[in-house]
């Protein structure tokens, strides 16, 4: 007889292990099938974000950064260093390391919470059989791995997360045409390195390979850049990227890929018409992410994808199937690890008869370049087409003690808040420690404060914190350190 359990999870990267942790934190008899392998082919839980994502990638800005500064901020604090230099074998390897920590912590959660893990790939067999209540019909799911066993669930959450995607005609071949998969384990530092697309994933990785020395060059095919961040903060972060020597040329259109003796050859044509070629070592693709159903056999059950293979879902994370749920990636909104995650926690809870919510308005979005930018809520662009009445608030970490003593000074605060209310409507960061700065505006967010309750808030002295406080003193302009 095949096994049964009361939810079974599909994927086990932060949607799909916070799904089954969640689930079985709830009482739920709960089973997670995840088919990533480490290179030596044991379970790699935590998908692409701890395999090939959030994690690596900050392990490598990280490595990184302490070379930048080693080289270029030391000397200001009288530290001198001689014979400077990066063995990228051993930062790997210690991104590796970081990677593998992750993985094991997650083995260790499930066996903590008791969710059931299966390595190997799941897929639909069919619906059914009936679980006897007449209300939930279960499904039959296949998981393929290094043995094939056939176990059936009432509920299914899929978590099956998203692939890159690669520019048409030039696959990736992760030795000179990277997806972030490659970018994350280029064994020397490259002279040149071209990227296309300068969203998040892009910029992170072309700034881990800069501060290592490559020259990097983004071609982008939007005629702004970063156009999903506040255009005032987007602006500011390209004059910091810009001046650190990142070569941006923005509302070109990229043509064909050619190998070169030397590398690679890439045509483009550029905003203003003309034809280019750029000639690069190695070539990083990040033109967003494709939702991932490969292996699913979604036909076998009737489950509904839209035009771009991502899970048709309702707002509750349901799918078109009766106790079929999914999260993540491979659903509509935002392509964040912490997004999958609140999705998951909320489905685990609706599963139980709790009323899981997830506020699509406070979600925070990270950038961590450096300086490292950070937002929540709207953008000042967005208020403007929506016609909102807002008032603006902005503070300079120049005028910020903590900042100067720190020596990185770029950026600001910057609030947002309704004209009549002062709802704080968005929180825009550019700057040092951007990504732990924002919570703050989280929370207020989340609790609808107003830009007077922070600026009546005591914030630490001296913090990176006071530049919030001062920002939402600015929207009332009255700002006390500028
Ligand atoms: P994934 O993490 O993709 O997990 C899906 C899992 O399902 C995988 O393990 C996969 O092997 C498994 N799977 C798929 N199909 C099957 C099947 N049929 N059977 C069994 N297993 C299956 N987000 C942030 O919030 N912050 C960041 O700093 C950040 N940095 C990023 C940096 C990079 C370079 C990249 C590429 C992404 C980054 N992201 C970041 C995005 C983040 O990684 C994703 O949003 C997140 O991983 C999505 O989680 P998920 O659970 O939906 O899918």
């Amino acid at each position: 007889m095949s096994k049964s359990f009361d939810v079974i999870v599909i994927g086990g990267g932060p949607g799909g292990y916070v799904a089954a942790i969640r689930a079985a934190q709830l009482g739920f008899n709960t089973a997670c099938i995840d088919e990533w392998k480490n290179e030596k082919g044991a379970p790699a839980l935590g998908g692409t974000c701890t395999n090939i994502g959030c994690i690596p990638s900050k392990a490598l800005l990280q490595s990184s950064e302490h070379f930048e500064h080693a080289g270029h901020h030391f000397a200001d604090h009288g530290i001198g260093l001689s014979d400077l230099r990066i063995d990228v074998a051993k930062m790997l390897g210690r991104k590796n390391t970081v990677v593998k920590q992750n993985n094991d912590g997650i083995l260790y959660l499930f066996k903590k919470n008791k969710v059931t893990f299966f390595h190997g790939r799941g897929s639909f067999v069919k619906a059914g059989p009936s679980t006897g209540s007449g209300q939930a019909r279960g499904y039959e799911i296949k998981v393929a791995g290094a043995a094939e066993e056939t176990i059936t669930g009432k509920h299914i959450i899929l978590a099956t997360g998203s692939n890159p995607r690669a520019l048409p005609g030039a696959a990736f071949d992760e030795e000179n045409i990277l997806s972030n998969d490659g970018a994350l384990r280029i064994p020397s530092v490259p002279k040149t390195l071209g990227l296309v697309g300068s969203g998040v994933i892009g910029l992170e990785m072309g700034s881990v390979w800069r501060r290592l020395g490559s020259e990097v060059t983004v071609l982008e095919a939007l005629p702004t850049f970063l156009g999903a961040v506040d255009d005032q903060i987007a602006k500011e972060a390209q004059k910091a990227f810009v001046k650190q020597g990142l070569k941006i040329e923005l509302g070109v259109t990229v043509g064909e890929v050619r190998s070169t003796k030397k590398g690679l050859s890439v045509a483009y044509t550029t905003a203003k018409g003309e034809a280019k070629t750029l000639e690069v070592d190695k070539l990083i693709v990040s033109i967003g992410r494709v939702p991932n159903t490969i292996g699913l056999n979604p036909d076998a059950v009737g489950l509904k994808l839209d035009e771009r293979g991502a899970i048709v879902v309702d707002d509750d994370c349901k799918t078109n199937l009766p106790n079929v749920w999914a999260v993540g990636d491979v659903v509509r909104g935002p392509m964040l690890a912490h997004k999958a995650e609140e999705e998951a926690v909320a489905v685990a809870e609706r599963i139980a008869g709790q009323h899981g919510h997830v506020n699509f308005n406070t979600v925070p979005w990270v950038i961590y370049t450096s300086p490292e930018i950070a937002w929540v809520g709207q953008t000042e662009q967005q208020l403007k087409a929506a016609g909102r009445a807002y008032k603006a608030g902005t503070f300079p970490f120049m005028a910020n003690g903590r900042a100067r003593a720190l020596g990185d000074t770029t950026g600001m605060v910057k609030f947002l808040a309704d004209a009549k209310t002062d709802e704080i409507l968005g929180v825009h960061i550019v700057g040092p420690y951007a990504s732990e700065l924002i919570s703050e505006a989280v929370v207020a967010m989340e609790f609808k404060a107003s830009a007077e309750d922070i600026a009546r808030i005591c914030h630490a002295h001296p913090s990176l914190s006071e530049a919030t406080k001062e920002a939402a003193l600015a929207v009332d302009k009255r700002t006390l350190n500028f």
